[in-house]
């Protein structure tokens, strides 16, 4: 009956505003894996934190992909709708859906740019199939148990400061925001229009890592727009604020799956 009712609220509404959260990031069946775990450790020990996105994209591989078939369902699900998606997640799985074009921002980053450590230059580069391969060779061999020597220099150094190049997330050492930030104004000036319209807040799987990006923000939104409606689906942050009492569902689901079963 609930569930009815919630495709029937996506379906009327005018706007629909997504926020993907940790729980993309599939952290929980990760840890289940001593290989992933043992990974964490060298990247750690090596001061190597920007390489996470990577090794986790590289580590699910070995994982059946639930990620990809319950993006494509919602996309489905909100292709008409005027709609923007904002995802605190690194998981390259979720850049690979053919989202609307600009409707999609990732201010965490990925490992599809690269920086320099220092952000020297204040500029970001695209990172070649070449140093993907690199990557890839590197993580193979960790996950034979060796540590490698040179994870550190694995994306080259800064040509302006001699400092080694990394990727371009927020676990980088000077994180430059400008891979994210020219689609944050969009996204932010996208906000601003919905005011007053019927809209349908999505929030999936965000937890309290990053909660001024999507949770908090969120709860703001539906809270000032009369006419907005707040699903949140969490396997244990689920609840919704007092300010939010009648103004939509808390769902206690791991939102993978309850994609997977709309
Ligand atoms: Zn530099």
């Amino acid at each position: 009956m609930e569930k009815e009712e919630i495709l029937k609220k996506i379906d009327n509404a005018e706007m629909i505003l997504v926020g993907l959260g940790e729980d993309f990031d599939e952290n929980i069946r990760l840890q289940k894996s001593d290989v992933y775990k043992e990974g964490m450790k060298m990247l750690k020990e090596a001061d190597c934190f920007h390489l996470i996105p990577a090794w986790k994209d590289f580590c699910a591989l070995e994982l059946q992909d639930l990620v990809t078939p319950a993006l494509e369902k919602l996309k489905k699900m909100i292709e008409g709708k005027n709609y923007y998606v904002v995802a605190t997640a690194t998981n390259s799985k979720i850049s690979k859906i053919s989202w609307k074009q600009e409707r999609i921002v990732m201010p965490c980053g990925n490992s599809s740019m690269k920086q320099c450590r220092n952000n020297c230059d204040k500029q970001i580069y695209a990172v070649s199939e070449e140093e993907q391969e690199v990557i890839r060779s590197c993580f193979r061999s960790m996950k034979r148990g060796e540590t490698p020597s040179d994870l550190r220099t694995l994306l080259g150094k800064c040509s302006k400061c001699n400092a080694e190049m990394e990727l371009n997330n927020i676990y980088a050492h000077q994180y430059n925001e400008e891979g994210y930030l020219p689609k944050w104004e969009t996204y932010t000036k996208w906000l601003q229009g919905t005011l007053n319209h019927n809209l349908v807040v999505l929030e999936l799987g965000v937890g309290l890592q990053f909660p001024s990006v999507i949770r908090w923000p969120f709860e703001k939104i539906v809270y000032f727009n009369k006419k907005a409606v707040m699903i949140r689906v969490h396997d244990t942050l689920y609840q919704l604020t007092e300010e939010l009492s009648g103004k939509g569902y808390g769902i206690s689901q791991n939102p993978i799956e309850w994609l997977t079963n709309l």
